[in-house]
């Protein structure tokens, strides 16, 4: 649903920059508190879900977690987890129920602070200026594929997981998969279910198990307030917002990713890919620290709940601990491309920010915004979506709700100190920079 706008040359109190589910939960917040915006989404809302993830893809957090603002999941499975059609759907009928005054198919290409503290924005449809800005453009820009790629036959089929669809259209023939983040491990089964001689790659990401002692681990996590834990009880901040996430399924009801047991099923483990030369893939020594890494660290979750259920004297089944169906022998550490027969590789191996267009500097070394809640030390720019924003659910449905309302209180305060200011001065955006965060 796009609203009808002239948008070059007006002149916007708020400009939220992306239609995702961090752009739509602001801008309801927003709404909610009689705050004219407008909402710039570069394709349609929902464009992610819509575009860039596979036929398969379920969530692997339970419906239950998705709390989008005012419109929490009501559907008949807040325990299971949404396929990428229902997700999208759900999205859909978000747009449908408060109806944001949404532009779509207009890109921002340029953001500027000018002297006066007004914000210029240049768009595919002309430029504007808003008082205050959100950027809600999601966490996962530019799909990553290292340089090596480039060394790889030009008879092998290549692309990023943001591509991959089914296995249908890939050529005949084993294929390799390159990391195990969420993408990589459920891509694998994905091809694996399908027949596909599937050779994987393994990195470094910990695994978490589906169920434990009853429940679904996330509905013990979230008891034991895990999920609620600000950024700022974390003495390690920075490290904690690059952690790589626990994989796990939501496939089929949800369950665990095993990649012992699809070993043992006829999928080929390797250590991470270190280098493509000529035919010859070449793997690191490291499959067995990597398999080994992510029990331990699925088994230190389990104690965790096992504590949780002693203190507090809960009544919940005895379950044996996981024990390893399928260890590494002896690993190739080269594998020759034709005799393993593989003709296409999927790199799952992530996303690179891409905020130049963001003409402020708000950056840190590594490209992320500096930011304390989504505000950053530019009054009136804000982020929202970001991974670990505030919480462990900032970047996804569970928290991005609240991140928004909390956002949304803040503009509204900067808005209100504004006015005074600008009642008492006459120079009101530049003077509500000494509002304080939280
Ligand atoms: C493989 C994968 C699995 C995931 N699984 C889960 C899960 O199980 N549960 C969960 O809660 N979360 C999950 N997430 C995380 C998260 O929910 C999604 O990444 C979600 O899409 C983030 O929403 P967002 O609104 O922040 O950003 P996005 O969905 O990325 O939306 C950003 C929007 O901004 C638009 N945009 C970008 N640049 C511009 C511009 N310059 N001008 C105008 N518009 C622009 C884009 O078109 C896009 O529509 C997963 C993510 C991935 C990649």
């Amino acid at each position: 649903m796009t609203v009808t706008t002239e948008l070059a040359g007006a002149h916007y109190p708020v400009a939220v920059v992306g239609g995702g589910q961090a752009g739509l939960s602001v801008s309801y917040c927003l709404r909610e508190r009689g705050i004219e915006h407008i909402v710039i989404e570069a394709n349609r809302a929902g464009h992610e879900w819509r575009e860039r993830r596979w036929d398969s893809f379920c969530l692997v957090t339970p419906n239950w977690q998705c709390k989008l603002p005012g419109f929490p999941y009501r559907g008949p499975d807040p325990d299971g987890f949404m396929v990428r059609d229902e997700i999208l759907r759900y999205l859909e009928d978000y747009v449908s129920f408060f109806r944001p005054p949404l532009v779509e198919g207009v890109s921002v290409t340029r953001l500027r602070r000018a002297a006066t503290g007004v914000f210029e924005l240049s768009t595919t449809a002309g430029d504007l200026t808003a008082d205050q800005v959100v950027v809600a453009t999601g966490p996962y820009h530019t799909p990553s594929v290292p340089r090596m790629a480039e060394r790889l036959p030009a008879g092998v089929t290549q692309l990023h997981s943001s591509r991959y669809r089914h296995p249908g259209p890939l050529p005949e023939g084993a294929v390799l998969v390159v990391g195990t983040g969420q993408s990589g491990c459920q891509i694998a089964e994905d091809l694996h279910l399908a027949g596909r001689q599937v050779h994987l790659a393994v990195g470094s990401a910990p695994r978490v198990a589906r169920f434990y002692r009853g429940r679904d681990c996330v509905a013990w996590l979230d008891e034991m307030g895990h999920y609620a834990k600000g950024i700022d009880r974390f003495g390690d901040a920075d490290a904690v917002r690059m952690r790589v996430n626990h994989y796990v399924t939501g496939r089929d009801g949800g369950r665990d990713i095993d990649l012992r047991a699809f070993a043992r099923d006829g999928m080929r483990l390797y250590g991470r890919l270190t280098g493509v030369n000529g035919a010859t893939l070449e793997f690191a020594d490291d499959l067995k620290a990597a398999l080994d890494h992510a029990d331990s660290v699925a088994e230190g979750i389990k104690d965790a709940i096992d504590a949780h259920i002693t203190a507090h004297g809960i009544d919940a089944p005895e379950e044996p601990r996981y024990v390893p169906v399928w260890e590494p022998s002896e690993q190739p550490h080269d594998v020759d491309l034709a005799a393993a027969g593989i003709t296409s590789v999927i790199w799952s191996t992530g996303f690179a920010r891409d905020h130049r267009w963001i003409e402020i500097p708000v950056f840190d070394g590594r490209g992320y915004p500096m930011h304390r809640r989504g505000a950053t030390s530019c009054p009136g720019l804000h982020f929202l979506g970001l991974p670990w924003q505030y919480s462990w659910g900032s970047g996804r449905f569970e928290a991005v709700g609240r991140d928004a309302e909390f956002l949304a209180g803040h503009i509204d305060a900067s808005r209100r100190l504004a006015d005074v200011c600008g009642t008492l001065t006459g120079a009101p955006m530049a003077l509500a920079a000494a509002l304080p965060v939280g």
